[in-house]
């Protein structure tokens, strides 16, 4: 058994039968052959462990993602921009602040690695990676080969894409083409932007998200979390109407499909569950729409507070939280 605390954000005490990193793209056939071709058990790939937690012990085969290197192209209208997965998300937005290529500077500080980016469609400030992914380079482990996928086929989504699919778990993304465009426009729509002047460079907005972050969210390294933890619900316009007459300060925004997207933080908040905890599993205090593990958290813990919250919102509320973050039990992903 091969440890999994130190791999996964949220910090749970947990084991997996065995542990590949892969560091080599040259590896793949090796260890498609060696494990994936002979493997009764299950598999799990992941980059740095921030948006997946190992509730219990796994018992297949975790890869590690440790893929690296970065290539910019630049034509007359934008930059191409070809990242190995395994590299960490922040340090690439830095470098390309730095670089003076803007594009992703709403996104700073979004912990994982570039793999992860597509998998869940990061989004932060009003900015989505999915309007900047060209194509996706991935391995079949099944198949052994390599393919790229557009990103018109990538089924993006709100925190979703095809690579959440259960029946696409034996893609392992090794790259992400991104093509940031030359003409850029400020994104400054979110509350805790609008201090910014419109004039604000991709740099000065890189630096206020960076500020708002480390004052809202817990850093990882020092309180144990997977940032948020549930995604934001979508009502019908009528459920949403219903709701604003019972609750006037409830917040929504109208979305291009005609529903309207609820703040899962707020209704968690409001619904008292910040005083919730389980053990030493609890929200966190500054933003409730992410659990932490104050230490010595266990899986049942985690799962009973989940439960909990789920129970309450879906009373007070009529609303399902579905889970952002994916948790794993013994075999696989844990549904709700
Ligand atoms: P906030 O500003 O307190 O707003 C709460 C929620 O309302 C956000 O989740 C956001 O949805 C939505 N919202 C706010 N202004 C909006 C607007 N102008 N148009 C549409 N929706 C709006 O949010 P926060 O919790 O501090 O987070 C700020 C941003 O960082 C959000 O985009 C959030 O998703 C992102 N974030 C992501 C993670 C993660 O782990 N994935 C962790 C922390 C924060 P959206 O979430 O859909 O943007």
């Amino acid at each position: 058994m091969v440890t999994l605390q130190h791999r996964h954000t949220f910090g749970l005490s947990a084991s997996a039968a065995e542990l590949y990193e892969l560091r080599d793209k040259a590896e793949l056939t090796q260890l498609q052959q060696r494990y994936i071709g002979h493997l009764p058990a299950p598999f799990w790939l992941m980059g740095e462990g921030s948006n997946t937690v190992f509730s219990c012990d796994y018992a297949g085969l975790v890869v590690v993602n440790k893929l690296k290197g970065i290539d910019i192209e630049e034509t007359d209208i934008a930059w191409r921009i070809k990242v190995a997965s395994g590299e960490n998300w922040h340090c690439l937005v830095s470098l390309l602040v730095q670089k003076g290529i803007p594009g992703l500077e709403n996104l700073a500080l979004i912990p994982g690695s570039v793999g992860a980016a597509p998998v869940q469609n990061i989004g932060a400030y009003g900015v989505e990676i999915a309007e900047f992914i060209r194509q996706v380079e991935v391995y079949d482990l099944q198949q052994d080969r390599v393919f790229w996928l557009a990103a018109a086929d990538c089924q993006f989504g709100y925190r979703d894409s095809i690579f959440k699919r259960p029946e696409y778990a034996h893609w392992l993304i090794l790259s992400v083409e991104l093509q940031l465009p030359k003409q850029w426009q400020a994104r400054l729509n979110y509350p805790d932007l609008q201090h910014l002047p419109a004039s604000a460079s991709a740099t000065d907005i890189y630096h206020s998200v960076i500020a708002v972050r480390n004052n809202k969210l817990p850093n990882p390294t020092t309180l144990a979390n997977a940032g948020s933890f549930f995604k934001n619900p979508e009502v019908p316009v009528t459920q949403f109407t219903e709701l604003q007459q019972q609750f006037p300060d409830i917040r929504g925004y109208p979305l291009s499909n005609g529903m309207v997207k609820l703040a899962a933080g707020w209704l968690i908040e409001h619904a008292g569950l910040k005083q919730v905890q389980e053990g030493d599993i609890g929200v966190h205090q500054q933003q409730a729409l992410v659990l932490v593990n104050y230490g010595n958290g266990t899986g049942p813990q985690l799962i009973s507070l989940v439960e909990k919250i789920r129970l309450t919102i879906k009373q007070m509320y009529g609303v399902v939280l579905e889970p952002e973050v994916r948790v794993l039990g013994a075999t696989g992903l844990l549904t709700w």
